[in-house]
């Protein structure tokens, strides 16, 4: 028996969060879109005279990712109505939301603890038969799903979107000990046949299968970049279009990821091995960390190893 998905929410309206609540509303799902409430006000809102309990300033971080989506999908990519089917809101007003959708997916920073927190608030109004999700880059599923209850463990998985999410094809679902195989099987044909993506079926080890391969491959590329005396340019302009990827070579895909994320999702493999030669590989270069510690994230901070035009 297929699925049918009715309304979906995404938790996290962030680089990813946002694109996988495009995906959904590009597709025809009404979609809730949720962030935290922002702790300070904005030098345009004090001018305005608005408080932190204004509702414009409570959903501000979603309702901003929304009008920023609208203005980077234009049409005839994107269905020209597609923004209207996301309801931006913040997860402390909305959080009773959660109880009328078919599919919650958790886009939050990637933390542990972070994410274990945020599942425990959603099994408080979690209705049973609802999926959950998470889009993780590498923690473990099972991890995450400790504490929880069978019944919500049963509908609970991985569901690992690549970024943009529009534009990569490729979809990880990472089935936990506890999840309906069922389920997973469901999902798989949903996500291939609505929502146009190549699923793999993924163990749930450290970093799953493509960032696992994906994160190794970038330090051994800076590793031997540095020993070649090579540029980011050089390496961008072998490993870009001219290599048959349509847009974004290995630096410029590193700056739209965000290197801090990326340095986290390699952590997820460096602190959950055994051996130390498996650590050894995971240990970013100095050159990355480096960046990182002067606040250069990529395209978010406005500086990677590009200057963003
Ligand atoms: P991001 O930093 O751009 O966005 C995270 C968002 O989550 C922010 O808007 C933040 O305010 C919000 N948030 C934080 N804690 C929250 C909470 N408790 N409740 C609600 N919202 C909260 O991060 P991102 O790059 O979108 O990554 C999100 C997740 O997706 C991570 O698990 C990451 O590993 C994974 N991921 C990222 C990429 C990528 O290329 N950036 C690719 C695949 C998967």
């Amino acid at each position: 028996m297929s699925i049918t998905i009715r309304k979906a929410a995404v938790i996290g309206s962030g680089i990813m969060g946002s694109g996988i609540a495009a995906h959904l509303a590009n597709v025809g799902i009404p979609t809730l879109l949720l962030d935290i409430v922002p702790k300070q006000l904005s030098a345009e809102e004090e001018k305005k005279g608005w408080t932190l309990d204004h509702p414009a300033v409570r959903n501000r971080l979603a309702a901003g990712a929304v009008a920023k989506l609208a203005k980077t999908n234009p049409a005839p990519l994107y269905d020209p109505a597609f923004a209207e089917r996301i309801t931006p809101g913040n997860l402390e007003d909305h959080l009773d939301g959660l109880a009328d959708v078919d599919w919650i997916i958790e886009v939050i920073v990637e933390n542990l603890d972070a994410k274990r927190s945020l599942l425990e608030r959603v099994e408080s109004v979690w209705k049973p038969g609802t999926i959950v999700s998470s889009n993780t880059s590498g923690i473990s599923i099972n991890a995450m799903a400790e504490g929880r209850s069978e019944a919500f463990r049963r509908s609970f998985m991985g569901t690992h979107f690549f970024n943009p999410p529009r534009y990569m094809k490729l979809l990880e679902i990472i089935p936990a000990a506890g999840t309906d195989p069922q389920l997973v099987q469901q999902m798989k044909q949903f996500s291939e046949t609505v929502l146009g993506k190549g699923v793999v079926i993924a163990k749930d080890t450290p970093n799953f299968i493509a960032n696992r391969i994906g994160t190794y491959g970038l330090f051994v590329t800076l590793q031997e970049m540095e020993r070649g005396g090579y540029t980011v340019e050089e390496v961008d302009a072998a490993t870009g279009p001219a290599l048959g990827r349509p847009k974004s070579a290995t630096f410029r895909t590193l700056d739209l990821v965000g290197l801090d994320t990326f340095l986290h999702v390699a952590d997820n493999v460096r602190l959950n091995v055994d051996s130390e030669s498996e650590r050894q590989a995971f240990t970013p270069p100095a050159s990355l960390t480096g960046l990182v510690e002067r606040g250069w994230l990529g395209e978010k901070s406005g500086q990677g190893f590009y200057k963003k035009v």
